[in-house]
């Protein structure tokens, strides 16, 4: 007897299995196009400074491209420049429409389309676009979180154009439409959005960077910070994937048996990319190498059926702009290939999560990596300030980086032996840290002549960024070679949190090091600034670790160092109500008024009704395809046994035992569902969010822990014939 439900998980399977990769064609302006190299094309689908030479001064030029440091608002007569030339672009290019592209605190982004159609004076139709639409536009804003912001002042929200993030022509199969990068703002100038923030640290960081070079005696115009994201995502067959009702509502497997062969083999990471997956990722790269995303490297990741996409870095605002159209390509392409991918931390237990590893150095205007050992002693000294400016930003604004981290969905991987832990600390290498020791430990007193030493020291740095072989995968923020690497990212979020937070609390460590150096003198010597940045690592060395993160001794050892260990969501978003914090957020620029509570209220809120979605699917899949499943394998050993019995006189003992397992879980399993439905109508009573949510992690989560413990048995014994749910092997494997 086999059920509905299940024979569509056999037919998906056979569907699954017998499908062949697809070839796609390369989609250009011209048929002539197609044999184009991605370096002749790259970009093609976006409205580069570039292309604005034709038509704009070269200072109009500078001014946009500093938007993203200099905090400045544009004249809407630059606008109207830009409006025309871009209109005429996109119209020949064949777009229809046009959109401010923005993204909401959602960890999505958000678009309202346009038509470029419009009645001139005359009341003659024409295609129109002008500076004033270009600037600014007013898309309804009251469905979006606000977290109360929008709501104490003025119920409506806009968006303002982006300038230093190129325009782009997003095609799809009928026709295009010019996105605008937009920030998206209340009306009286509160930040609704995750660009904004990270513009405003930005220019921040280029405020308090540019000044310590001046003092360190180096010319420089501007510094922006750069980041280059790993992406990493799984991928399952949709004919699979729309039979799960766990990944359809919350993007992860709420249920589900680990099977024998996991990825303890070893065999993915760097494996050959399957031939369906490598289409697609091939189809990917093409749509993102149009819209300007410099993709650079694919490989399979260490979970069967996960994979990992990295770029070459650019400046931080437009990194994020392109993992977000990352995340929207492959999400669109993926689906033409006939596959789903999941970006969720942790799409399947017992194997690994993704994660997206964030690169981030700073670069001033002549190109100089500020996290690069360079060839003189002076340009060590600038190595060192930094990274020393570094370090104490993640020490003392540890709590904030771990709340910039904080998510439902990351909460499963902070801290499970696979990702780094919930402790955020620093990993700098052997080479490094013998550095940082010399320095601190040189004997203390005269400076002079262990300036000397380092001096001579120094000239050996270089050295450590051509030889950083020595990679901790267990640290969460490490040092690798010209850049740090914050790992502890979630593979779903958005980049920006983590970059406008780090960067806000190295702009604001700068700032202190550059009034330390001051005080000193109006011209530091350099062995002026060696002496503070010794004063600064030895101040904040606490953060450094080198070990295992993965271990139970760091653990203590973290606690010894007074490092904080914050586990969940709800414990480590309070981090941005910590009164330190929220001064620094707002001295800095990054947060005004009650934009800091409003985001911990927006994450908050939002860490709820994940969960919530998650109980509610669970309770939903148990009660709908765990339980029927349960009893009718229990009802056929049953009918078995009273057949024998009848045909024989008694029932064979195996018989009898798997019957009482069947039926002694079958009960766990109702006892566990109710006792979860209980949960369930007990949170919907709670209106205090703080409490729910802590309540939530505290309960809910070892609640439906021990649930799927009951399924994942269950799965274990039923007849494969009467179960319904695709099973990991097959969502992991069949493809
Ligand atoms: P892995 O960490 O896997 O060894 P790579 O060394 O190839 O990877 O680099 C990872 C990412 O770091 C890439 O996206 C790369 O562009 C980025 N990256 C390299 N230099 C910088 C930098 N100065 N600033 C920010 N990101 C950088
Ligand atoms: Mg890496």
């Amino acid at each position: 007897m086999t059920t509905n439900r299940a024979s569509a998980r056999f037919e998906a399977l056979r569907i699954a299995g017998s499908r062949s990769p697809k070839v796609f064609k390369k989609s250009f302006a011209s048929p002539h196009d197609v044999n184009l190299k991605a370096s002749e094309y790259f970009g093609c689908n976006t409205f580069s400074f570039e292309m604005m030479e034709k038509k704009l001064s070269h200072s109009d030029i500078a001014t946009l491209r500093e938007f993203a440091t200099s905090n400045k608002p544009l004249s809407l007569d630059l606008a109207t420049k830009v409006a025309e030339a871009v209109r005429e672009w996109a119209i020949y290019r064949g777009a229809t429409h046009y959109c401010h592209w923005f993204q909401p605190q959602t960890g999505a982004t958000a678009e309202k389309h346009d038509a470029f159609f419009s009645f001139d004076k005359n009341g003659n139709a024409v295609e129109r676009f002008t500076g004033k639409e270009l600037i600014q536009s007013e898309p309804d804003a009251s469905s979006f979180p606000s977290g109360g912001v929008r709501a104490t002042f003025e119920a409506r929200g806009y968006t303002a154009w982006d300038a230093s993030s190129p325009m782009f022509l997003m095609e799809s199969e009928n026709g295009m439409t010019l996105c605008v990068p937009s920030l998206f703002i209340s009306y009286n100038g509160e930040a609704l959005d995750e660009k904004t923030p990270l513009l405003r640290s930005l220019a921040a960081l280029n405020k308090a960077a540019t000044e310590s070079l001046k003092l360190l005696g180096h010319d420089a115009k501007h510094v922006i910070a750069s980041a280059g994201p790993e992406q990493e995502y799984f991928v399952c067959d949709e004919a699979l994937f729309n039979l799960r009702p766990d990944l359809l509502l919350a993007g992860r497997t709420l249920l589900g048996r680990s099977p024998p062969r996991g990825q303890q083999l070893e065999d993915h990471y760097f494996g050959s990319i399957k031939p369906r997956i490598l289409s697609f990722m091939m189809e990917s790269e093409h749509e993102l190498y149009k819209l300007g995303v410099p993709c650079k490297t694919r490989h399979n990741e260490v979970a069967p059926s996960q994979c990992e996409m990295a770029p070459i870095f650019e400046n931080a605002n437009v990194a994020a702009d392109h993992n977000q159209l990352v995340l929207e390509v492959l999400r669109t392409v993926a689906r033409r290939h006939q596959l789903q991918v999941l970006f969720h931390e942790k799409p399947y237990a017992g194997i690994n999560g993704s994660g997206k590893h964030v690169n981030w150095s700073l670069a001033d205007n002549h190109g100089h990596n500020m996290l690069e050992p360079g060839d003189s002693p002076m340009d060590n000294i600038r190595f060192l300030w930094f990274l020393a400016g570094t370090i104490k930003a993640v020490n003392t604004y540890a709590t904030l980086l771990r709340m910039s981290i904080a998510s439902a969905g990351n909460d499963f991987r902070l801290g499970a032996n696979e990702a780094p832990p919930a402790i955020i600390s620093c990993f700098l290498g052997d080479t490094l840290t013998e550095v940082v020791q010399k320095l601190t430990t040189a004997g203390g007193g005269n400076l002079t002549d262990r300036a000397k030493n380092i001096n001579l020291d120094l000239a050996r740095v270089p050295e450590i960024a051509r030889d950083n072989t020595d990679r901790n995968r267990t640290s969460p923020f490490a040092f690798t070679g010209n850049k740090f690497e914050f790992r502890a990212v979630g593979a779903s979020a958005s980049i920006s949190p983590s970059l406008t937070y780090l960067n806000a609390a190295v702009a604001t460590c700068l700032n202190e090091m550059n009034d330390q150096l001051r005080k000193v003198s109006s011209r530091p010597t350099q062995e002026d600034v060696l002496k503070l940045i010794v004063e600064t690592f030895n101040e904040h060395k606490r953060v450094c670790f080198e070990g295992n993160g993965y271990s139970a001794e760091w653990h203590k050892e973290a606690e010894k160092r007074g490092l904080p260990n914050i586990r969940t969501t709800p414990e480590a978003l309070a981090a941005i109500r910590d009164p330190k914090n929220k001064s620094m957020l707002s001295a800095i620029g990054v947060h005004r008024g009650e934009e800091a509570e409003a985001r911990y209220n927006v994450k908050l809120e939002r860490y709820i009704k994940v969960r919530m979605i998650e109980l509610e699917t669970l309770q939903e899949m148990l009660s709908t395809d765990v339980f029927p499943a349960a009893i009718a394998h229990t009802r056929i050993l049953a009918q078995s046994a009273a057949s024998l019995k009848a045909a024989m006189g008694g029932v064979p003992q195996e018989i009898e035992n798997q019957l009482k397992m069947a039926s002694d879980l079958t009960s766990k399993l109702a006892t566990a569902k109710d006792k979860l439905s209980g949960f369930i109508d007990q949170c919907s009573a709670i209106h205090d969010e703080p409490k729910l949510a802590a309540k939530i992690a505290a309960e809910g989560m070892p609640m439906m822990e021990e649930v799927r413990k009951v399924s994942d048995q269950l799965e274990n014994l039923v007849d494969d014939q009467l179960w319904a749910l695709p099973k990991y092997r097959e969502m992991l494997y069949v493809m």
